[in-house]
């Protein structure tokens, strides 16, 4: 295959290719329209069309699609052929100008919260320039938005592109305020890590809850889990280094920059990270990785999980949404600068966000809201629902010295001003290690924890990018044409610091006690669940600041609040489905089949040995089949209360139906099973066990 260098993004219509394959005049004009935003031209991108077809054919490509990412969550894709028949009864490959830019699935499939009316079922797409297209099997892919025909966004492409330009505009204001007439674009950067689960695909077919939520239903604690934390950084196996290769080598041709991999804390866990780029990019990226660690998994079979919770009892998994802001001068807005002026910077930035985050707080949350993440955060593991930022003891005492107006520790100074003094340089290793804080600031960038592994990073920035945008926007009204800056600004640091220091916390994040105090004493919010947060998505601050800074229309916000408590009442739906054909047609039975067994046994040892009381075999027999009674019982229960939730006026009083009686009742009905199957004896139980599933990759 060569070395990396040779084939890394391969498959990439990338810069090197466009410079390569494009007159000077249209390369410089596509330059401009992917580094400013600015319009393409349909004659430009004529030219682009033909040239990208004529790269793809080079590669094998027989087909192109416009690749989008609705609100399902996944991509989606519509291929066309480049084949259009010519006279002489053969054909020729034809991509026009009108087919980059613009594409018209039929979107009736996919969901628009009410959005798109009947009249106008079809969608369109348009390209996205800032993000390369790419050949993924035989088809071109041009990374496209997703709207309706009254312009509203039927994506996660488009408000995320709208959030970066409100980061833009706002951090701009601020930067001329502070004397930089040069920089022209801000955005923010991000690195995702993403964790996942790899397992054989023998283990996959043999349980229907896996096949069909995701995750497992069912299923006894392991003899052995992740007590002994040897998988973390342990040797990887041959079978998973086999897939992470090839995994890597597939990520590459794409330009993707996976970087690390490593075990995760869970056996059967891993991790991969990618170098950081564009939040655009990044995401767009970050759907691409899932897919293709689902397809390498196959092809070695085995199946790649990205649920949050596949197994109850084991560490879930995330996805790390690493966060900076970034200059196209390649400065870092959140890195600690040089000289005093640029520390004060700095400290504004940092302030932002930590404004941002307070005042945001139920957005960030349900940014990462659904029935599966739901699992992780408020139970007890990696982040608490409850959102603080950490930053760290050196910072802190630098905002402590800042609120009371004391030197800070050591300087002689009387009082730290800012703009004059100099910060102190930041020890790194005194960031956040221990991980338990939903958000922390991890040296120059902010880490956000709380994501599920199979988030799409969109929503998160989204929100981010937004509550940040807004912080700047107050900032820079504050500040301009003020007489004396220096003042001013070292008044507005303060002020954020009092006002929002209720969301610092720099301790152990897991500990029952932070969640009370967070709770009770500083009145953070604690939302457990999706049911809990999302209907707080149309409360009147968030729909203003998501408004105003034109990420969302009110419209397309009432469509997202529906889709994602509609995703969220489908997936326990079907989970709760799942269950009750399961506890009937295999747990019971299979139950019955050992306790039949046990039953014929003492009657054929009673009859061999007269009087033998057979108390082993009776007494399992009397367990179990008060275990089958109350699993029947819970099953019916179940089905009830699945039936009542079609009682509800609309779509939040069936979520909230969902998790007051059915999500509990789930998790009395796996009680049960679970113990049960604890004492049947393993060669009747249907599904593999949890040490099965958990230890099946050699
Ligand atoms: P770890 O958290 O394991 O110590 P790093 O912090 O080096 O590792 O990187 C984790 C992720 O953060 C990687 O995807 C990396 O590219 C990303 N990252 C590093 N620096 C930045 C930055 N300035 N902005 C956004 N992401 C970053
Ligand atoms: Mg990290």
């Amino acid at each position: 295959m060569g070395t990396v260098k040779d084939y890394f993004g391969s498959m990439v219509f990338d810069d090197r290719v466009m410079k390569a394959c494009l007159p000077g005049k249209v390369y410089a004009s596509l330059r401009k329209t992917i580094d400013e935003g600015k319009q393409l031209d349909i004659g430009v991108a004529n030219i682009v069309a033909e040239a990208m077809k004529e790269w793809a054919i080079s590669k094998g490509a027989t087909h192109f699609t416009h690749w989008f990412q609705p609100l399902t969550g996944i991509t989606a894709e519509k291929h066309d052929s480049f084949i259009t028949p010519a006279p002489d009864g053969g054909v020729i490959m034809e991509f026009r100008g009108k087919e980059l830019i613009k594409g018209e699935p039929d979107a009736s499939s996919f969901p628009s919260g009410g959005l798109r009316a009947t009249f106008e079922a079809r969608g369109y797409t348009a390209w996205d320039p800032t993000s390369y297209a790419f050949i993924k099997g035989k088809t071109l892919c041009i990374p496209t938005a997703f709207c309706s025909y009254g312009g509203h966004a039927l994506d996660k492409k488009t408000p995320l592109l709208r959030s970066m330009e409100a980061l833009n505009t706002q951090a701009l204001r601020i930067l001329r305020l502070f004397g930089n007439t040069t920089v022209k674009r801000v955005h923010s950067s991000v690195g995702p890590e993403q964790e996942y689960f790899l397992i054989t695909k023998e283990m996959y077919d043999a349980r229907p809850d896996l096949q069909f939520t995701g995750r497992t239903l069912f299923g006894a604690k392991p003899p052995k889990g992740q007590e002994m934390d040897d998988h973390y950084f342990g040797v990887i196996k041959p079978r998973v280094a086999a897939y992470m290769e090839e995994l890597n080598e597939e990520l590459w041709k794409l330009g993707i920059l996976a970087k690390t991999e490593h075990n995760e804390v869970a056996p059967a866990q891993h991790e991969l990270a990618p170098i950081y780029s564009t939040t655009n990019i990044a995401t767009d990226h970050n759907q691409l990785t899932m897919e293709i660690m689902q397809k390498v998994a196959a092809k070695h079979g085995l199946v790649c999980l990205l649920h949050e919770k596949p197994f109850a009892g084991v560490n879930g998994s995330g996805k790390h949404n690493n966060w900076s802001i970034d200059t196209d001068e390649g400065q870092n807005l959140l890195s600690p600068g040089e000289t005093p002026y640029e520390n004060a910077q700095f400290l504004l930035f940092l302030c932002a966000v930590i404004k941002a985050v307070d005042d945001y707080q139920d957005l960030l949350r349900i940014s990462v809201a659904t029935a599966g993440n739901d699992h992780r955060l408020g139970a007890n593991e990696a982040p608490p629902a409850v959102i603080s930022v950490f930053l760290g003891d050196e910072l802190q005492a630098i905002f402590d010295a800042i609120e009371n107006d004391l030197p800070y520790k050591g300087a002689e100074k009387t009082q730290m001003k800012l703009g004059v003094d100099v910060l102190p340089k930041f020890n790194r290793d005194t960031t956040d290690r221990n991980r338990t804080s939903p958000f922390a600031f991890t040296g120059n960038k902010f880490e956000f924890r709380m994501l599920g592994s199979s988030n799409s990073i969109a929503c998160a920035n989204i929100m981010l990018n937004t509550a940040v945008a807004e912080s700047l926007k107050v900032y820079a009204d504050r500040l301009e044409n003020v007489p004396d800056f220096e003042t001013a600004l070292h008044d507005m640091i303060k002020k954020t610091i009092k006002d929002h220091k209720r969301i610092i916390f720099n301790g152990n994040g897991y500990d029952d006690a932070w969640i009370k105090e967070a709770t009770e004493v500083r009145g953070l919010l604690n939302y457990r669940t999706t049911a809990d947060c999302m209907p707080h998505l149309m409360d009147k601050k968030n729909v203003d600041l998501l408004t105003s800074h034109g990420v969302y229309t009110y419209e397309e916000l009432r469509s997202r609040c529906e889709i994602m408590l509609e995703n969220y009442c489908k997936t326990i739906g079907i989970e709760a489905n799942t269950m009750i054909e399961m506890s009937r047609t295999q747990i019971v039975p299979a139950i019955e089949a050992y306790t039949s067994d046990l039953a014929r046994n003492a009657v054929a040892k009673r009859k061999a040995c007269d009087g033998l009381a057979c108390s082993y075999e009776t007494g399992i027999i009397k367990k179990l089949s008060a275990a089958t009674d109350s699993i029947a019982v819970k099953t019916d229960e179940l089905q009830e209360a699945l039936i009542k939730v079609h009682d509800a006026n609309d779509v939040i009083e069936e979520s909230a139906m969902l998790r007051d009686t059915v999500l509990p009742i789930m998790c009395e009905l796996r009680v049960l099973c679970d113990e049960a199957e604890t004492v049947t004896a393993k060669s009747y139980w249907p599904f593999p066990t949890y040490a099965d599933i958990l230890f099946s990759v050699k």
